[in-house]
């Protein structure tokens, strides 16, 4: 017997038409180049994401058809998410920071039409038109009077698209499981592969995502996502601050640490999402100046491990509560995040900081297991260590149009393999360890370079930090730690090595400590640890 419910798709431009209609007036802030304020409201978005999916239909596209944008998180971009998607095209966001190789990659296997162009990018794209044989138009996201001078053919300018349109129209009724948007991995190895959302899975993602425990983002919030609109749709956010009805505050190309405070503080921001080193920016900010945290009580770390020192820092230098959390591009990207249980009140402050250092528990509708290398299950105890699978309704079900990727990304039973390590507690908190290719295998047990790394960036010397296992006669492998110092520090490593001597088991510690000025990262910010290993492959450890 089928229930006799409504049989309401669910759509995306659900979203931006319930902000327009029961949070009209509040505000969408985006700052500009020249750093100025643009100021409006999700009415006035949703009117232009209808003038702009109007344009769309008149430059000739069809649903389904690929758009590309190329743009940080400012309120053309908003627009385009729903511009878009409303009408049932697909909504390309590209990582400008991939190399050119990448980019000419992706726009071709994505056979994007239309590709929207901020001006701080038009130069990038510039060089790769001679290889983009699907593009029809390149459309600049400015003014008439800030248009660049430029070879893009036949350069259109945003602004003059959306006056030649008029807001009125109906959004679309279609299948909930069409296509939405692509964000390409940015993997370390081989091409970029496409995660295709579809409107089904983003929806859901959004309402998963206000639950407390995850985001908890509600209509009092003032949300400034750092976390970049071309990259796993700035984990959610562009969708659910509309949903929620909170205010959305987009902070253009200006990342550092006093750009970021100063709007923190004058939009009277409560609750932030970044990676860590964007942190370390705001942090090292906050401290000098004791500005910047003057209204956030929340602020969701994610990306990359969190370090225990960082949450710590938030937490007791600034009472703001840092959340950590974990997910991937092919999770849309929420899996889980660190938030306690009732029966956390009554435990001790190290077990406390246990919990909200670990990556967290899974959000509703996402499932994990963990198995060792035969793929029997391990069981969820906190000390069983193993490879991270996850199911559910916002997570890939195969790559786009790449069906060798997307054969080995599963197991027989469905679920899709992370390449994360790690463990789960009976209580559902996940601890990551590793990503599967940098464990350090060390006479037959695992070492966590994470762990290491996490230790490392404690002590008050230490910029950033790298562990790497490299080949040893008579381990197999020994941990090398790669540390950048603080401005203005040199590196002691006696002094370091008994610095960790205590937050580490004593095999766990590093055979070596190497001093770099920088260390290699990927397009999202991630250590690179293939070129690491690369670069120290000829390094000798003194133990071997
Ligand atoms: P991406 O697809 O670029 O979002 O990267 C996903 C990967 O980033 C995950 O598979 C993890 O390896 C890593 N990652 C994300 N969040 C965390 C976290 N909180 N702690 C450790 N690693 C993380």
């Amino acid at each position: 017997m089928l229930g006799m419910m409504m049989d309401q798709p669910l759509l995306i431009s659900s979203l931006i038409e319930h902000a327009a209609r029961f949070h009209g007036d509040t505000e969408i802030v985006s700052r500009e180049t020249d750093r100025s304020l643009f100021r409006y409201t999700y009415a006035d978005a949703s009117a232009r994401a209808k003038r702009i999916a109007k344009a769309l239909q008149r430059l000739g596209t069809a649903p389904g058809d690929r758009v590309g944008t190329l743009a940080w998180n400012s309120h053309r971009h908003f627009e385009l998410y729903y511009g878009i998607s409303g009408t049932g095209r697909v909504l390309h966001t590209i990582n400008p920071r991939l190399f050119p190789d990448q980019l000419r990659y992706i726009i071709n296997h994505a056979a994007d039409q239309i590709l929207f162009i901020e001006p701080s990018f038009v130069g990038l794209v510039e060089k790769l038109v001679p290889d983009l044989p699907t593009v029809r138009h390149y459309v600049i996201m400015a003014p008439k009077a800030l248009m660049p001078a430029t070879s893009l053919p036949n350069a259109l300018c945003y602004e003059d698209l959306i006056e030649a349109e008029t807001p009125e129209l109906e959004w679309p009724r279609f299948d909930e499981q069409s296509a939405s948007s692509l964000c390409y991995t940015s993997g370390t190895t081989g091409n970029p592969k496409g995660a295709l959302y579809s409107h089904r899975s983003t929806v859901l993602h959004a309402f998963g995502s206000c639950a407390a425990d995850m985001l908890g983002v509600g209509a009092a919030d003032c949300v400034l996502p750092v976390v970049p609109m071309f990259h796993v749709n700035a984990w959610g956010i562009p969708y659910s601050c509309p949903l929620a009805g909170a205010k959305l505050v987009l902070p253009g190309q200006h990342l550092d640490g006093e750009s970021l405070c100063t709007l923190f503080d004058q939009e009277g921001v409560t609750f932030s999402l970044g990676v860590p080193t964007i942190w370390l920016g705001a942090l090292k900010y906050a401290d000098e100046t004791g500005k910047g945290f003057s209204s956030i009580k929340r602020v969701i770390i994610g990306g990359s491990a969190a370090p225990p020192s960082m949450i710590e820092a938030f937490d007791k230098k600034h009472g703001v509560r840092a959340v950590h959390a974990w997910g991937m591009t092919e999770m849309s990207p929420l899996g889980t995040a660190a938030c306690l249980k009732a029966r956390h009140a009554a435990a001790s402050p190290e077990a406390i900081t246990r919990v909200l250092c670990s990556q967290g528990r899974p959000s509703f509708l996402v499932d994990l297991k963990i198995t060792d290398e035969a793929g029997e299950r391990l069981p969820h105890d906190g000390v069983a260590v193993g490879n991270l699978y996850v199911r559910g309704p916002w997570v890939v079900r195969g790559y786009y149009n790449d069906p060798d990727a997307s054969a080995e990304a599963f197991d027989a039973e469905g679920w899709f393999k992370t390449g994360d390590v790690c463990s789960i507690d009976p209580d559902g908190y996940v601890r990551i360890t590793d990503r599967s290719k940098d464990v350090i295998k060390s006479g037959g047990e695992w070492i966590s370079s994470i762990d290491l790394e996490n230790a490392a960036v404690g002590h008050p010397d230490v910029a950033e930090a790298a562990v790497i296992g490299l080949a040893h006669p008579r381990w197999d492998e020994r941990p090398l730690l790669i540390i950048v110092p603080k401005e203005g520090r040199t590196i002691d490593k006696p002094a370091i090595m008994s610095f960790l001597a205590d937050k580490v088991a004593k095999w766990w510690l590093p055979d070596d400590i190497a001093v770099v000025e920088q260390l290699p990262h990927t397009a999202t910010g991630k250590l690179l640890k293939t070129k690491l290993r690369q670069d120290f492959a000829d390094y000798k450890l003194p133990t071997a």
